[in-house]
């Protein structure tokens, strides 16, 4: 590839309506452009970062005894009320419908889909295990796309679902893609971490995400200093039941706390600790049918923060959300920061909160009444709720779950997520086979995503300096970019021109830059791109014979004669290759 004619639009200017650094240098290195909101144009060099990340996914889905092939993008509505899924989905859901006024989808996952084709053509155990996989673009109405590839509207998905004859065969399935995203994301070069995940909108049993561990990452995940555990905080379960406090219950008391809407505000002026307020969040909440609107109040402890996956979970809403200061107002008639559990009842408003209330005595709710607050409420002899459930997320202070150590917390981006389905959709869509003992059975199910789009994205944030990307070997678009620092020059060029077939021959991708810019150009370009090895002939080889290669990601520069550099790049990128596998 020389760069003179290679399609590489990088951009000098930083892009403003980047937020990440990854869309940032998407943008900059010319391997994305933006056509409408969450839907992009892969550019050949981003298009190529795409294709190393397939080929090594499809390497490892094939040699965990999946299969290939490719499913529509468009699906009936039909099978997708076979499940429930029509309703339920929420506006992730792009529906639409044709010229003959069917109703149709988007494929944002192919459960449905897959589970179809496959009870038309499974009948007896003697087919199965079966795992079937594509890599394909999907669609998602996200709410909110942003951060580039990140979280797009249109992406790329590698998706395999399993079919088996029972638990054991399919925990079995299920262990094995577990291992094979383990070979995934550790040949791409990422440090990432498996953690214990919500089984989400795709219901089922249980379930993993694979998290590559950077701080711009949309989730946190609580891990255990002393033991294995790591989880998702949208599933970290609080196991330890708080202590009940045994205080004698004393009388509400009605107090002015003029202007105090805020927790830290109201505490402060009442001289208390925020362990002993209880505040009262409005939820709009939308049913599991997706079509019932009804808000839901949920109580926890003033230092606490609702997780929203627990309480939609025990709710079994297909979508929730805060509600703001004006809709609060317009569901309870008390302002935000005055609200409280008493006389909520008599809206007729379902009433949940977090176990720890319930340990709670003589603590500070809203009054119901703007610039009011109650002291000494207790649950139960002064209000009622419909669900004491775990509905908190888990915070610094709590123990570890599973051993009961010191717990932390940090950032990841989600790249894979594995499912154990169990029957969810065999029982509901009547996928069954015939088995042994001439029993019909339903399938039991599995599937698995991977980010395949995402994966580019979470790599450039684990991995750039201000210069620009650093890309792992394993995912950058070419590994040598040979620098041509002198044009004119006959026996440069010449130079030049022979390391870069013969890299080619040896089968190293190259990008030969032989653009007429000023070094400084090319150097700064080089560094953008994020290719591994920059190998810079110039002035030096025609005096000394030797060519510099720098390294991208640590800038270790080495000098070397111009005959010695194949062998060097050829035994630099197998050393790259071999210490991720070993990690
Ligand atoms: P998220 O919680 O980030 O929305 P999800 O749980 O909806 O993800 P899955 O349904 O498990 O995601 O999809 C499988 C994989 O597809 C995810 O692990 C993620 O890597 C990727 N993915 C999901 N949504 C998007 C998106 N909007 N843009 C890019 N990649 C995505
Ligand atoms: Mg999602």
């Amino acid at each position: 590839m020389r760069y003179s004619q290679t399609f590489v639009p990088t951009l000098k200017e930083i892009p403003a309506e980047a937020e990440v650094v990854s869309h940032r240098l998407l943008l900059r290195a010319g391997y994305i452009r933006k056509l409408s909101a969450g839907v992009y144009t892969y550019l050949p060099f981003g298009l190529a970062a795409i294709r190393k990340v397939e080929r090594i996914v499809r390497e490892e889905m094939n040699r965990a005894g999946a299969q290939e092939l490719l499913m529509p993008m468009v699906q009936p509505a039909d099978l997708w009320r076979e499940t429930g899924r029509y309703e339920k989905y929420g506006p992730e859901l792009l529906r639409f419908k044709d010229r003959h006024d069917r109703e149709s989808c988007l494929g944002p996952t192919h459960e449905e889909v897959i589970t179809d084709l496959v009870r038309g053509e499974v009948r007896s155990y003697r087919q199965l295990p079966l795992n079937l996989y594509q890599i394909q673009s999907k669609f998602r109405d996200e709410i909110r796309p942003r951060f580039g590839l990140m979280r797009g509207r249109e992406f790329i998905m590698k998706d395999a679902y399993s079919f088996d004859v029972d638990d054991e065969q399919a925990n079995i399935a299920y262990q094995k893609m577990y291992d094979a995203y383990q070979r995934i994301f550790t040949r791409c070069g990422l440090q990432f971490r498996a953690v214990e995940a919500d089984s989400g909108s795709i219901g089922g049993s249980f379930s993993h995400e694979f998290m590559v561990l950077a701080k711009t990452g949309e989730d946190t995940l609580a891990v255990c200093k002393a033991c294995d555990y790591a989880a998702n905080v949208e599933k970290a379960a609080i196991k330890a039941r708080p202590v009940e406090n045994q205080e004698p219950m004393l009388a509400p008391e009605k107090v002015e706390t003029p202007g105090k809407r805020k927790v830290v505000a109201v505490c402060e002026f009442l001289g208390i600790r925020p362990e002993l307020l209880v505040k009262t969040l409005i939820y709009k909440v939308t049913g599991g049918d997706g079509q019932q609107k009804y808000p839901v109040a949920v109580l926890v402890r003033g230092d606490r923060e609702v997780q929203e996956v627990k309480l939609k979970n025990l709710l079994q809403a297909a979508d929730l959300e805060l509600a703001e200061d004006k809709e609060v107002f317009d569901i309870t008639g008390v302002p935000t920061g005055y609200l409280g559990p008493i006389g909520l009842n008599g809206l007729k408003l379902k009433v949940v909160a977090d176990l720890e209330v319930a340990a709670m005595r003589n603590f500070v709710v809203g009054a119901g009444e703007k610039n009011y607050h109650l002291k000494n409420v207790n649950l139960d002899r002064d209000f009622e709720v419909a669900a004491l459930a775990d509905l908190r997320q888990i915070a610094a202070d709590d123990p570890c779950p599973l051993c009961g150590g010191e717990l932390g917390q940090i950032e990841g981006i989600e790249v894979g997520h594995i499912f154990k389905l169990g029957t969810t959709y065999s029982a509901s869509m009547r996928a069954v086979f015939q088995d042994h003992d001439g029993q019909e059975k339903p399938l039991i199910m599995g599937c698995y995503g991977i980010g395949i789009s995402r994966i580019v994205a979470a790599a450039i944030e684990q991995n750039h300096d201000e210069n620009g990307i650093i890309f792992p070997v394993a995912l950058a678009p070419v590994q040598v970019i040979i620098l041509n620092l002198g044009l004119k020059d006959a026996v440069i060029t010449a130079a030049a021109e022979l390391l870069y077939t013969q890299l080619q021959t040896q089968g190293v991708e190259v990008l030969l830059d032989d653009r007429d810019e000023r070094p400084g150009a090319k150097f700064k370009d080089a560094d953008l791109l994020g290719i591994p090895f920059r190998l810079m002939v110039g002035a030096r080889l025609g005096k000394e014979g030797v060519v510099e290669i720098r390294h991208r990601r640590d800038g270790l520069t080495v000098e070397l004669a111009s005959d010695q550099v194949v062998a060097y790049l050829l035994n630099q990128i197998a050393v790259a290759g071999s210490a991720v596998q070993e990690r």
